[in-house]
């Protein structure tokens, strides 16, 4: 941890420190492992320029959902062959302005979004989302209502696609961000093989289904490994879709989130009653965000690995008390102004979701290479490569 508190000396609190080797191993593990695989990487996750520069390097594609988004790829030399706009949301301006840049690749689950797509991006290959049931309780964070339609309407989707003049070439899913169960992959692709093979009848060859994201990362709970997850990708494609099929899979969080971890300070300690409360100097609108839901990041305070815990209020700085982190978690019991609060795996939807509310900066990224290691935070020598702070700059 020694080289972690000196970047929280020389560049101050909050910082995400990033490695970008784990990055290059979390990529070079799903292409090694997944047959037919196309990775791409859903930059939402984590847009840093530093990240995308090494995964266009390493051969990515990418799923995009805005124009800011293309813009920024385009301007970082990523050819609009490699971009896919995943987004079933999209502005028409937006989609016009992707065509127009020659990006041929749009996902849908409405008739609507197909009647913009063929106004302003004709002949375009289009893929429909499916959603999925039975889902929800195996991930940290659903996506299954408001994205995905079902089956029997995929199906009509597919086909009116073709009769608006537009190629539509596969299924997309997401089985919910942070997903547990490597079963849910295997239930997804049967569901979706079914729409395949009515589309066959109608003399639609689709050959491409796109498994999204939802692949884990390790927070407290145990975690099945991408090999595992792959395994069952494989084995499903090959059971219900065969062999000419062409596998994407869309990682925003296990891409990245492994590779960060963010440094915070305790700016207060207080007593309300019998709770004890604990402020950061980062929070809910500064990159904590997924607190508010289920993601319950491991968190360590520095040098007081070995102590006795004790439950805390986990607050951050602004002045709104929706800012509270979690009511429930649990820190070593002498924890207290100036200590240094780590939480781990915290590269994905961190700086992200990062505002300036209360005029206060969200975190810094300082990037390394081979600092963190995949599994455990060990020290190593440090590079530092880069240090940024994208929201200062903008
Ligand atoms: C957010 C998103 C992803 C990434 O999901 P993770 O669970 O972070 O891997 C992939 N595909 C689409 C369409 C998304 O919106």
């Amino acid at each position: 941890m020694e080289q972690l508190r000196q970047i929280a000396e020389i560049y101050g609190t909050p910082v995400l420190v990033m490695d970008l080797n784990v990055i290059k191993q979390n990529y070079m593990n799903l292409v090694n492992n997944i047959r037919n695989c196309k990775v791409y990487y859903a930059v939402k996750a984590n847009s840093h320029v530093e990240i995308v520069k090494l995964l266009r390097d390493l051969g990515s594609h990418f799923d995009v959902a805005s124009r800011g988004e293309i813009e920024k790829l385009l301007s970082l030399g990523v050819e609009p062959y490699r971009m896919s706009f995943g987004n079933t949301i999209k502005k028409l301006e937006d989609i016009k302005f992707a065509y127009d840049h020659g990006i041929r690749m749009f996902a849908v689950d409405s008739e609507m979004e197909l009647e913009k797509i063929a106004m302003v991006a004709p002949g375009s290959d289009i893929y429909v989302r499916i959603s999925t049931n039975g889902m929800e309780d195996d991930a940290d964070w659903p996506l299954t209502r408001k994205f995905g339609t079902s089956v029997s309407h995929a199906i009509e989707l597919v086909k009116y696609a073709k009769t608006l003049g537009l190629n539509p070439i596969g299924l997309s899913f997401h089985v919910g961000s942070q997903n547990y169960n490597p079963e849910n992959w295997r239930t997804a692709i049967r569901e979706a093989s079914v729409v395949f093979e009515e589309a066959k009848e109608f003399g639609i060859n689709l050959s491409m289904i796109n498994t999204g994201g939802g692949m884990p990362v390790k927070y407290v709970r145990d975690i099945p490994t991408v090999k595992q997850i792959a395994k069952v990708i494989n084995e499903a494609v090959e059971e219900y879709l065969g062999d000419n099929i062409t596998v994407i899979v869309e990682p925003g969080r296990s891409m990245v989130g492994n590779a960060g971890i963010m440094i915070t300070k305790v700016i207060l300690r207080s007593k309300k009653g019998e709770e004890n409360w604990l402020y950061l100097d980062a929070g809910v609108f500064h990159g904590l965000t997924e607190t508010i839901q289920n993601i319950r990041y491991r968190i360590t305070v520095d040098g007081k690995e070995d102590e006795e815990l004790d439950t805390f209020v986990l607050a951050g700085p602004t002045c709104d008390s929706v800012d509270v982190m979690y009511y429930d978690a649990q820190l070593p019991k002498s924890t207290t102004l100036g200590d240094i609060v780590y939480f781990h795996t915290a590269g994905a939807y961190t700086t992200e979701y990062g505002t300036n509310f209360n005029g206060i900066d969200s975190p810094k990224i300082v990037f390394v290479n081979g600092i963190l290691s995949d599994e455990e935070y060990e020290v190593k020598i440090p590079e530092i490569v880069e240090v940024e702070s994208e929201n200062s700059e903008d």
